[in-house]
């Protein structure tokens, strides 16, 4: 150890007693693989991770998650225009994603993975023309969701050899919607086993310039029975509501974090690429019928010139689908640890 090295130590400690040990939130939120979203016009933010969304407001002394519990003691402030965080506030927050994460005492497994490639056969789903050195080339959706679903189907098998990894698809044919929500109803699951349902799909637009991917899910004010009336003492219509509102509620926040998760995983992989047009809810046929948490993702626009390109590229595929196993590996993590239920 040189004198150099003691040097810059000493400047360092130097430097954070006059700073502080504050930091700027966004280098913050990669510490806990989270991303922050500021909203000018009302002066609030949210911080999201694949775990919880934590809303904050400069001068508010806490943040709260998504929860709805209070966190810290110190408030986010604003400084050189940069958003600060409160070292305090800063570990308040890492020990709250990191205790939820530990009781692990639920027993609960992601026992299947159900992969949707949309489309197929006769319906190839968006088509992309494009021109590339005088030649024109054709992308189409139904064969990059196929592609980007093998290799996902590959990565998730070898990662979870005791999980199920079924595909409502593997070559070109067409089952219906229909068909795929069954083919998942269908799996074989324990009492305290979940399967997960992941569609893929591409976008197309009249409008050549948009571009980027989406992550859908089930929207939370959704409504519909989820619990076998079987399953409790349907005499009692109160108590049969009240399960089937809990069960939905806890349905759609699964789903909303592991398309939250899904969202950060294929951010990291290609939001150097193309922009992340972020999380959108709607009840889409495939996703509203499956009785698991489900999402849909768009993976990128066939129309836009620079996407097609990369779409009919086996290596592009191969970074969505890094991105979306990266996302669904964090997901899993967090259901399977948690002591929820
Ligand atoms: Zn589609």
């Amino acid at each position: 150890m040189g004198r150099k090295l003691i040097f810059i130590i000493l400047l360092f400690l130097a430097a954070s007693a006059i700073f502080g040990a504050d930091t700027d939130i966004f280098a913050f939120a990669k510490t806990i693989s989270g991303r922050v979203i500021w909203d000018s016009r009302t002066g609030s933010g949210q911080l999201s991770t694949s775990r919880y969304v934590y809303n904050f407001i400069p001068g508010v002394p806490w943040v709260v998650s998504d929860k709805g519990d209070k966190i810290g003691q110190d408030a986010v402030y604003l400084k050189n225009g940069m958003i600060m965080i409160p070292d305090a506030l800063a570990k308040a927050i890492s020990s709250y994603q990191h205790a939820s994460v530990k009781k692990d005492t639920s027993g609960h497994r992601v026992a299947a993975i159900f992969i949707d490639p949309g489309h197929g056969g006769k319906d190839p789903g968006a088509i992309g023309t494009h021109k590339k050195n005088g030649r024109t080339f054709r992308v189409m959706e139904k064969s990059a969701v196929l592609d980007v679903g093998k290799k996902l189907r590959a990565q998730l098998v070898s990662a979870y050899p005791d999980k199920k990894i079924i595909m409502s698809r593997t070559g070109d044919t067409y089952p219906t919607l229909d068909d795929r929500v069954k083919m998942a109803n269908r799996v074989k699951l324990g009492p305290n086993e979940t399967i997960l349902f992941v569609s893929i799909h591409a976008n197309a637009s009249l409008k050549p310039q948009a571009n980027g991917f989406e992550v859908w899910y089930l929207p939370q004010a959704y409504r519909r029975t989820v619990v076998d009336s079987q399953s409790i003492d349907s005499t009692n219509k109160n108590l049969l509501s009240a399960v089937n509102t809990i069960t939905e509620e806890e349905l759609s926040m699964e789903s909303e974090l592991l398309a939250k998760s899904v969202m950060s995983g294929m951010n990291d992989k290609i939001g150097k690429d193309i922009p992340c047009r972020g999380i959108k809810q709607e009840s889409w046929f495939v996703v509203r019928n499956a009785k698991m948490p489900s999402i849909l993702i768009e993976i990128g626009f066939v129309t836009n010139p620079k996407e097609g390109e990369l779409l009919s590229s086996s290596s592009y595929l191969q970074k969505i689908s890094d991105g979306i196993y990266n996302g669904i590996k964090d997901f899993v993590y967090t259901f399977e640890h948690s002591g929820k239920k």
